[in-house]
């Protein structure tokens, strides 16, 4: 069994393995992992200290990194003083393109090609994927009303066949349900499969089919459904539909949001609220979980922010900037990344009742390693390995 399938099929045992690590189980271990209400409390503080230590790994295990700091006159001290998260060197996209931190070897390579054609390729060390599986339960637990009765539909590959394409392999860690079954073989959607599935799981009172899959698969479903003049009525249980993985390619599909809610809807009969979109890229170590009201509500431990595109400066709560991310989850690789994402973060009340800072992503910055600041970045970190 390869070491990508055993970790995707045993994301629950793997989650039991790590609690019982009691060496290394460390308060951002607890969060993840045992944390309960956590868009309750204010964690600010507590996240800084979580960076903090990530920072202070880094800086030590991360050659690359440590150059890149060096090179920008980074000094941890000031960081402490100040309490400023905006010195935090952060690497850009482009230097997982370039696979920067692929050397070592008892790792797994989590790849996704860009939308430019690129591959970022990020390398996972057990507990790292651990953490990222974590997130992944944390945010089931916070946003779901989980049931021993619900069903996993993944329209993604198998674990076995999803390789190390970072959103298909992301499907598969939803094998935190009890029971679930794939429908893509190869590349394409079983989709009749599919549905004679929903329709069984439909008539079954033990069955709460939770659907997980990409905008494009689910918007193929939709249409065999249509093209058969079939629907469902799944919303007399409780039924979800988790849209995972493409919101990029979604937004280059010009798929439309609003169009495809209703279109789901009216095809699987589900309530609007139990329609989510869950936000992860390669680079992440943390998945971002979409609430009823539709908001995407940043986990604890994650530092989100929207940086001018001039400076990094943090911009104002609520002003469009470009996405950074400080993640102190991923002990393989530095999870302190500027995006190409152009974004808002706000601290506004959200009407779910859940505190903490809210993301919205807007749209994606057109080539930024031919902008000015992810070009800076992406040279200091090259040059970084090559010294
Ligand atoms: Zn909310």
């Amino acid at each position: 069994v390869s070491p990508l399938a055993r970790v995707a099929v045993g994301a629950r045992v793997a989650v039991a393995v790590t609690r019982m690590r009691a060496a290394n189980y460390d308060s951002l271990d607890q969060m993840l992992y045992e944390g309960t209400d956590s868009y309750r409390g204010d964690w600010a503080a507590q996240r800084f200290d979580w960076v903090l230590e990530a920072l202070d790994h880094h800086l030590v295990h991360s050659q690359p990194y440590k150059r890149l700091a060096q090179g920008m006159g980074f000094r941890i001290s000031d960081l402490e003083e100040s309490r400023n998260l905006d010195l935090i060197p952060l690497l850009s996209s482009g230097s997982f393109k370039q696979n920067l931190f692929g050397i070592e070897t008892n790792v797994m390579r989590c790849a996704s090609s860009g939308t430019m054609g690129s591959i970022s390729v990020v390398p996972r060390d057990a507990r790292t994927i651990e953490r990222f599986i974590g997130s992944i339960a944390h945010g089931m637990k916070e946003f779901f009303d989980q049931t021993e009765r619900q069903r996993g539909f993944i329209l993604g590959p198998r674990p076995e066949e999803a390789r190390d394409l970072w959103f298909a392999y992301s499907w598969s860690l939803t094998s935190l349900y009890n029971d679930v079954d794939y429908f893509v073989r190869g590349e394409s959607l079983q989709a009749e499969a599919a549905y004679e599935a929903l329709r069984a799981a439909e008539a079954d009172d033990n069955a709460e089919p939770a659907i997980a899959a990409s905008p494009s698969m689910l918007v193929a479903l939709l249409e065999w459904m249509a093209a058969h003049g079939v629907s469902l009525d799944l919303g007399q249980k409780n039924s979800w539909v988790i849209t995972a993985g493409g919101w990029k390619k979604a937004a280059q599909a010009q798929i439309d949001q609003v169009a495809f809610r209703a279109d789901v809807v009216r095809r699987l009969g589900l309530a609007p609220t139990n329609i989510r979109d869950i936000f992860n890229m390669v680079e992440l170590n943390s998945i971002i979980f979409e609430c009823e009201a539709g908001a995407k509500h940043v986990p604890p431990w994650l530092e989100v922010s929207a940086r001018s595109p001039y400076d990094l400066k943090t911009v104002e709560p609520g002003e469009v900037g470009v996405l950074a991310y400080l993640d102190p989850s991923p002990l393989s690789y530095p999870g302190f990344i500027l995006s190409d994402d152009l974004g808002t973060v706000s601290d506004d009340p959200c009407s779910c009742g859940r505190n903490g800072p809210i993301l919205t992503l807007t749209r994606r910055l057109e080539a930024i390693e031919e902008r000015g600041c992810g070009l800076k970045m992406s040279r200091y970190a090259s040059a970084g390995a090559e010294l």
